[in-house]
């Protein structure tokens, strides 16, 4: 008997990979801003072709790598950002799998340039579903740019299930929003098929907010502020009034890392009852920061889920502050739903 089991090629693996990591050009997005914000930069553009399909670039002015680095950057599970498996539960990074480049480089065409500020020269690296091109001597500024370009090439069956551009880029400008509204001190700027949809300068938190929602966003805000021992929470939630049918406006970030919870949006809910009507949503932008020894972000690929050892406790806090941050600006008089 002869036998039968073999491992995948490392082009396989990443593939395979991929397909968790990148649903959609958005998921690009998400991962090359975070990776920006990683490096330390102050200043981030984003480039998009056709919502991404034909190009996604994203430029930054972060630490950049070195020649040997920028290679490894690119296989599976080659991080600068952990080291050993306790460093999990205490992350101060967006990333930590160090899997997002060599999965896009498995299911796209990637170029990277890059050069350190101690280095005069960068480096230049073409790779095509996971194989080095080219890779070469380059004059750049200090920074990163990659630029990943015809995603899903190999994968036909991906492409194809893409939807239309306006959907597409909705879904960018949502991961743009949320990489933004969590850096508010970094600068951003994001071109669509050569025009510019945002330009962000550094700002505090309220006017970032306004400057992706508007300058009618800055009206709307209740400032929210509490201290405790397990949680310091910060930001702002809309008046009742401006409560939606749909949850466009709902934003948690936990340590600036934009998270989804439905038992914490519960608590937000809960502090608003009786001054919305049912079936309407509360909109917030709500900056909770935890010691990162309590909280497990390793439980969902694309970490939008975290798990908080003092869930309860939070949820408590959250519901009260949210209550009495809406009752001090008494603009909270209990609605006559029969009206
Ligand atoms: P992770 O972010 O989980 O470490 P990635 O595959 O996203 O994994 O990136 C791999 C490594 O490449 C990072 O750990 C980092 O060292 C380096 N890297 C990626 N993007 C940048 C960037 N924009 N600037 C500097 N280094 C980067
Ligand atoms: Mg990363």
């Amino acid at each position: 008997m002869t036998d039968i089991i073999q491992l995948l090629p490392d082009h396989v693996a990443n593939q395979i990979a991929a397909g968790e990591v990148v649903q959609r050009p958005a998921s690009v997005v998400k991962e090359l801003l975070e990776n920006a914000i990683d490096a330390n930069a102050s200043e981030i553009t984003l480039v998009i072709k056709d919502a991404g399909k034909t190009l996604i670039q994203v430029t930054d002015n972060g630490i950049g790598m070195s020649t040997t680095d920028a290679r490894l950057s690119f296989e599976r599970h080659a991080t600068s950002k952990i080291k050993a498996a306790e460093d999990l539960f205490n992350l101060n990074t967006k990333g930590f799998r160090g899997e997002a480049l060599a999965s896009i480089a498995a299911i796209a065409h990637v170029d990277l340039k890059t050069k350190r500020e101690q280095d005069e020269i960068g480096t230049k690296i073409e790779i095509e579903g996971s194989t080095v091109v080219s890779q070469e001597a380059t004059v750049v500024p200090t920074g990163t740019t990659i630029a990943v370009k015809n995603l899903f090439y190999n994968i036909p069956a991906r492409r194809n299930f893409l939807k239309s551009n306006p959907v597409e880029t909705r879904h960018i400008i949502d991961e743009f929003h949320r990489v933004a509204l969590a850096h508010p001190s970094v600068a951003f700027k994001m071109l669509h098929n050569g025009d510019a949809v945002f330009t962000l300068p550094s700002q505090n938190y309220r006017q970032r907010i306004v400057g992706i929602f508007g300058n009618k966003a800055n009206e709307k805000l209740v400032p929210v502020e509490e201290f405790t021992e397990i949680v310091k929470v910060s930001g702002f939630v809309l008046k009742p009034e401006f409560a939606r049918k749909s949850r466009g406006e709902q934003f948690f970030f936990v340590n600036n890392r934009f998270i989804k919870s439905g038992y914490l949006n519960h608590a937000v809910s809960a502090a608003f009852e009786g001054l919305i009507k049912e079936g309407l949503h509360p909109g917030y932008f709500l900056y909770l920061e935890v010691n990162p020894q309590s909280i497990d972000i390793n439980i969902h690929p694309t970490k939008t889920e975290i798990k908080f050892d003092d869930e309860h406790a939070i949820y408590a806090m959250l519901r009260a502050t949210i209550k009495h941050s809406l009752g001090q600006f008494s603009i909270a008089p209990v609605l006559d739903f029969n009206k």
